[in-house]
């Protein structure tokens, strides 16, 4: 070490050291005991739930993994472990509603990609050659990346689940993370998005039904869902016999649709499914950009939701976000980030990338009908509830997260508001969202448990994932190239 190394390393307070510690030596925050009451006092208090009002200086108290009260000055239950709330806004955790985690070990691939370039090198060449063990280390590089970015629910879309070995890789990357994750099981189709011929409906309806008498018996942090293939990747009746494989499984079902972009795009199909009488809640619609005025109230009135990946689609060719049509239609939104080869897990950046775009939009309207809007046609309040509430309940959670309400599992981040780029806090809601982002996540709970904490993942095993994903990466490049 050079004597201005060890000078820097001395500059610098105790706890910049800590990264350049091995990892066996980390660890200085430890994990709290999930068995015992986590009072969080006085910080910033933003629940998303307008019954439960936002508190300036509140507390929060988890118990038994659940959210057990939200107020001021809480008395301090027996046992209690006291996290220091101040300087810090308590949130909800994030849900990134729609992203592909299997692509985790292609990441940089398709910053530059169209759609059909990224059909033809991630999706045509390798989605189907990922071996069971590269999904277990893509889905857990994926996960851990989501919960260090404020992600506590994710709905994994896995074309690359090829296999019954490819769906326990998966589960065990949910379930080893500690996230709160959807996992819809990839269906197979004709269509350029679609996985391999092995994934028929009957042998995923098999799979999940074996998965089901077995580690999924009963519904707990991580869940099942259907990856359809949706009108745009099959036909109307295919859909239409997926959409009743959903129902007979009890699936919630998330399809890709509504782009224009899209080759074998079906004009008003949603309207057809609509007439059919096959939309009902349980069916979330990824992008959706493009559907007519009285599709997206169609979906909303049955329940359905949609969810905007909106730094992809605006990449790819699937037009504007419709979180604001979908909004206006009085239907749920939820936020995604699509293409993990393409650009990162992180919901702020999402959510704000939904925000600018809505906003953008209606002021070139208003500008074009020459009457300058007097205010802004979207709130940080809105597109902060599409990063949490409207995710949620895209996902079928939102009984279960998304809020910080009494009753629900206890998903909370907590963001450093006391930075020199974060303070003062003047809007919790608005300096969450467009000040603090990502970087700001200082603490991380998923259903009671503390999982990053000072800033740090509490993982043993960060570096090695990392590490596990890039080597798995070159045996997947040697696969796609031969
Ligand atoms: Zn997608």
């Amino acid at each position: 070490m050079t004597p201005s190394r060890r000078a820097l390393l001395g500059a610098v307070p105790a706890a910049g050291l800590v990264a350049s510690l091995p990892a066996a030596a980390q660890g200085t925050a430890p994990a709290l005991d999930p068995a015992r009451p986590v009072l969080i006092r006085g910080a910033v208090v933003v629940t998303m739930d307008p019954s439960v009002p936002d508190l300036p200086a509140g507390d929060i108290l988890v118990r038994d993994g659940a959210i057990a009260a939200v107020g001021r000055d809480l008395p301090q239950p027996e046992g209690a472990q006291v996290v220091d709330g101040a300087g810090r806004i308590a949130i909800p955790g994030l849900v990134n509603a729609h992203i592909h985690l299997g692509q985790a070990l292609q990441r940089g691939m398709s910053g530059d990609q169209t759609l059909a370039q990224y059909f033809g090198t991630v999706v045509a060449k390798r989605s189907s050659r990922l071996t069971a063990d590269d999904l277990r280390a893509a889905d857990y590089a994926g996960c851990l990346e989501l919960l260090s970015a404020g992600v506590t629910t994710v709905v994994d879309w896995s074309r690359e689940t090829t296999s019954s070995a490819h769906a326990d890789a998966a589960l065990d990357a949910f379930e080893n993370s500690g996230i709160r994750a959807i996992f819809a099981y990839g269906l197979a189709g004709s269509g350029a998005g679609s996985t391999t011929s092995a994934n028929s409906p009957e042998a995923v309806s098999a799979d999940i039904r074996r998965l089901r008498a077995g580690r999924m018996a009963s519904p707990g942090r991580v869940r099942l869902a259907l990856a359809m293939r949706g009108p745009d990747f099959s036909s109307l009746e295919e859909t239409e016999s997926d959409l009743r494989l959903a129902r007979d499984l009890d699936l919630l079902v998330q399809f890709h649709a509504g782009a224009p972009v899209y080759a074998e795009r079906k004009r008003r199909s949603i309207a057809a499914l609509h007439e059919k009488g096959l939309l009902n809640p349980r069916i979330s619609l990824a992008h959706a950009n493009d559907l007519d005025e009285d599709e997206y109230k169609m979906l909303a009135d049955a329940g359905g939701s949609t969810v905007s990946t909106p730094e992809v689609e605006m990449q790819m060719g699937h037009g504007f976000p419709a979180a604001p049509r979908m909004q206006r239609a009085g239907g749920t939104v939820g936020i995604g980030s699509d293409i993990s080869a393409g650009v990162g897990g992180d919901v702020f950046t999402q959510a704000r990338i939904a925000l600018a775009a809505a906003r953008g939009l209606a002021n070139a309207e208003a500008l074009r009908a020459g009457a300058p809007l007097r205010a802004v046609a979207f709130t940080t309040r809105q597109a902060l509830g599409w990063a949490t509430l409207g995710g949620a309940r895209a996902a079928g959670m939102g009984d279960v997260t998304g809020s910080l309400t009494p009753g629900k599992r206890a998903d909370i981040v907590l963001l450093r508001a006391d930075t020199v780029g974060t303070s003062p806090v003047l809007d919790p809601i608005s300096s969450a969202l467009m000040q603090c982002g990502a970087g700001a996540v200082d603490f991380v709970m998923v259903d009671g448990r503390v999982l990053k904490r000072d800033g740090r993942l509490l993982h043993a095993d960060v570096e090695g994932a990392a590490a596990n994903a890039r080597s798995r990466a070159v045996g997947l490049e040697a696969r796609a190239a031969g």
